[in-house]
């Protein structure tokens, strides 16, 4: 099969299509046939060797992905050959034309969603879903800024918090961006690149935010904390750097700061994700929206144009 190897950390070019075996289903393993496949920035620090926790070499990356069962191992009850599945989180990275996963790592992908939405499930999704509801504590009523509403984290967010209430506010660098947040259900959108935007967000939201999602954390967590309501959270998905917060902007508003990594959630969390994600998808509220599909072959192209401005949905791998 074709896959995509890194055999040493280094720039978008470290990303190979190389020859390797279809790597063959043991026992609780499911064989999955990739048809698309999900790229996440955290793919792209591990390649840069920017990462806490970084594989052996060589690698193929990716925990996402979409497709068909190709083959199980014994003792494997869940799925069947043919059936149509998301992976989260893999044996053997989705970058690939095969991707080896425990039966607990695929899930039913229904049919009116594509495989390239089904790429856009586990990371962004769960992110989301984390943030919103076991950090954040999002109630039905409240106020949420969406602080990079036009990437797969954020887009999956805006979705999750509309579905359960709240009101949504959103923010994107380019009109395709903010056209694209409105599009999944924000109430407002904010252009976070515009001088004076902070103070528009605080026009738009008087009594304050009583959540914040950051995408960015180095650059905005100090704004954030003046954006709270009282009682107000903000949840870090992303950041990139250091950064500065003044404590009296959280005491003064009895405010919070969580964070956290998708590694680290339980597995009764975990079950809750997957849940929140299969009741999306049913009713429709979940529907990622893609933004740019690669071939596996320019995997290295789809890093270059992930790290650049300007998102507007997922970007997926085509193996
Ligand atoms: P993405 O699709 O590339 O989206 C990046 C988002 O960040 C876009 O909405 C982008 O907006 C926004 N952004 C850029 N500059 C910003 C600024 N100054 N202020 C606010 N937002 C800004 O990436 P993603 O997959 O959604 O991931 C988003 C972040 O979450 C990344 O840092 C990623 O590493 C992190 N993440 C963390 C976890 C976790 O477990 N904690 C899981 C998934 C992702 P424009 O392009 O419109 O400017």
């Amino acid at each position: 099969m074709k896959a995509i190897r890194v055999s040493r950390f280094g720039g978008p070019e470290e990303l190979r299509l190389e020859e390797a075996p279809v790597p063959a289903p043991a026992a609780g393993q499911v064989l999955v046939r990739v048809l698309a496949a999900g790229v996440n920035p955290y793919e792209a620090y591990i390649r840069s060797g920017a990462y806490p926790a970084l594989p052996a070499l060589p690698y193929t990356p990716g925990s996402d992905g979409a497709g068909t069962v190709a083959a199980i191992g014994p003792e494997v009850t869940a799925v069947k050959p043919g059936d149509r599945v998301y992976i989260a989180k893999c044996l053997s990275g989705t970058y690939a034309e095969y991707a080896l996963a425990l039966e607990g790592q695929v899930h039913p992908l229904p049919d009116r969603v594509t495989f390239q939405q089904g790429a856009a499930l586990w990371v962004p999704c769960g992110a989301a879903y984390h943030a919103l509801t076991h950090q954040g504590g999002a109630a039905a009523g409240e106020t949420v800024l969406v602080h990079g509403a036009s990437g797969a984290v954020g887009g999956a967010a805006v979705q999750f918090a509309r579905a359960r209430g709240l009101t949504v506010l959103g923010t994107a660098g380019t009109p395709k961006g903010r056209e694209l947040a409105l599009r999944l259900g924000a109430h407002a959108v904010f252009d976070h690149t515009a001088p004076g935007y902070l103070k528009e967000i605080e026009a738009a939201c008087p009594r304050g935010a009583d959540l914040v999602l950051e995408m960015l954390a180095n650059v905005n967590l100090g704004a954030d904390l003046k954006l709270l309501a009282k009682g107000g959270r903000v949840v870090v998905i992303g950041s990139r750097g250091e950064s500065v917060i003044d404590p009296r902007d959280l005491m003064s508003r009895r405010g919070s700061i969580r964070a956290f990594t998708l590694w680290s959630v339980t597995p009764q969390e975990e079950r809750e994700i997957h849940g929140a994600i299969a009741a999306g998808l049913a009713d429709g509220t979940l529907n990622p929206a893609i933004g740019r599909e690669f071939p596996l072959a320019e995997a290295a192209a789809a890093h270059a144009a992930l790290m650049a401005p300007g998102a507007a949905g997922k970007i997926v791998l085509i193996p």
